[in-house]
């Protein structure tokens, strides 16, 4: 499996990089740490000896000029080698240590911000100017840079992944030189989910909007059998702003929906089931106190739209992740497919999260040209479990087309990634015309990306 990794110690074990920490931090600005740094998950030990905060872009630019291998540490919530060098001598670069740029500029509604900040920070930076993002992934802990470089996503029929809101990218590339694309320009396609294979992004420019409020509702769960036809979907995908449709698999039934409102949006209409007053996790029996808040409230867009407040541990903790992406158009027949499966799948699962996402035009992203279902599976930190219910879910989603998320736990060849991504072969072009020498390419994506 990409992401194989795991098998290098106990899956939540480790000494993961928490929140409110960067890998690394700790020590001081421009330093290198000498210890391995590990991912949040505490599943993968990175192979570089030491990991380099430079303190500012001069030092960057001179570091990945003389370094024969570089990678960039975001922070550090993918659950695979992505972000890893092949060897203990790579340089593995955080960019935690460069001033936390977050330029709004109110007129022209974007921000610039730096490669190394979080949507924690820009989040409340941005909404003290009154504006705001259109989307948030289920978690504010992550930093920006490492997220759309993944193709990370929040959640709603019209909402496109987070790098939708990117126009410009700024980045290091491998000789040391800066560059600079913009939307509309060539190569910006492959320069937003770029998985860290074209340069060091240094500092991205966003799109915003007016601030706006929203709310968070929680339904009681129903059985999927009444997602009898695909208007039922639309009708329960559309339903808010945001849908999250939560299931165990012990049976085919939703345990529960979460619903985010925005206020200047229509009313929520759920006829499925009963609202649920008491706060809730998506992990039914698990404390609510991490999620943000629930019951119809209504409050600022950035402390709504995660799933976790960013005071808290995310999710549950000690735990994998996988996410498959495939046309919306197939909800019904892939959730029947996965149902076919679920004694494989259940065993290994905390819960299984079901939303949607609108298509773009970045060539890796895992929406790329379609609206898309995106079925994530949290699972146990149980490896053996992980690789036989991993096996039966790509093996049940075969036939969609299904794509990974570049960030979580998958085993698709770069055969099956090729024919479910059309653009993978443009990309490994692009990125190899900006890294001729290869010095950010690393096994998993050469893996990925073939050859
Ligand atoms: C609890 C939890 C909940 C999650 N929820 C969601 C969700 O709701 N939606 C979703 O889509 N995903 C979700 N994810 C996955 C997460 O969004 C991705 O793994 C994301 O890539 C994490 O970003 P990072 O910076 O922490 O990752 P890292 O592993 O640090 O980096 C990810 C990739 O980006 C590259 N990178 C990072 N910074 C830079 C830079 N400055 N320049 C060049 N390359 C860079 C790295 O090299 C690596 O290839 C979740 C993960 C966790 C742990």
């Amino acid at each position: 499996m990409a992401g194989e990794a795991q098998d290098e110690g106990a899956a939540g074990g480790g000494q993961p990089a928490r929140e409110g920490s960067s890998p690394g931090a700790g020590t001081a600005q421009g330093a290198v740490a000498a210890c391995r740094p590990v991912n949040w998950a505490g599943n993968i030990r990175y192979t570089a000896e030491q990991l380099h905060r430079p303190a500012s872009l001069d030092a960057l630019r001179a570091r990945v000029a003389k370094s024969r291998q570089v990678r960039v540490l975001g922070s550090g919530h993918t659950f695979n080698r992505l972000a890893d060098t092949d060897t203990s001598r790579g340089a593995l670069i955080s960019l935690a240590g460069l001033p936390p740029v977050t330029e709004v500029d109110t007129a022209a509604r974007t921000v610039r911000v730096g490669g190394g900040v979080r949507y924690a920070e820009l989040a409340a930076h941005v909404h003290r100017r009154g504006l705001a993002l259109a989307a948030m992934a289920s978690l504010p802990h992550i930093s920006v840079a490492g997220a759309v470089a993944t193709g990370s996503h929040g959640s709603g029929n019209t909402t496109p992944p987070l790098s939708a809101a990117v126009r410009e990218v700024e980045l290091v590339t491998a000789d040391g030189s800066p560059a600079v694309v913009r939307r509309g320009e060539p190569g910006f396609e492959a320069a937003v989910v770029s998985l860290g294979a074209l340069g060091v992004v240094t500092a991205l420019t966003l799109d915003l909007e007016p601030a706006y409020e929203v709310e968070g509702h929680v339904f009681d769960g129903f059985p999927m059998a009444e997602l009898a036809t695909d208007s039922d979907v639309e009708a329960v995908t559309g339903s808010a702003s945001s849908v999250s449709l939560f299931t165990d698999w012990r049976a085919p039934r939703w345990t529960q929906v979460w619903l985010k409102r925005r206020c200047d949006g229509p009313e929520v209409r759920f006829p499925w089931s009963a609202p649920v007053t008491e706060q809730r996790h998506p992990v039914l029996g698990r404390a609510g106190a991490n999620c943000t808040v629930q019951g119809g409230v209504p409050g600022p867009w950035y402390e709504r739209l995660p799933h976790f407040r960013p005071e808290f541990t995310p999710s549950s903790g000690a735990e994998l992740q996988s996410e498959y992406l495939l046309p919306r158009t197939e909800t019904r027949p892939a959730l029947a497919a996965l149902a076919e499966v679920r004694a494989a799948v259940a065993p290994a699962l905390q819960v299984c999260e079901v939303r949607t996402v609108a298509g773009d035009d970045q060539w890796l992203s895992p929406a790329y040209g379609r609206d898309s279902l995106a079925i994530h599976f949290t699972w146990t930190p149980k490896l053996p479990l992980v690789r036989v219910a991993v096996a039966a879910v790509e093996e049940a989603l075969a036939p969609f087309a299904a794509r990974p998320h570049w960030g979580k736990v998958f085993g698709l060849s770069h055969q099956r990634l090729r024919s479910a991504h059309p653009r993978l072969s443009d990309f490994a072009r692009a990125a190899s015309r900006w890294d001729a020498g290869g010095k950010f390419r690393n096994d998993f994506l050469r893996t990925v990306l073939g050859g």
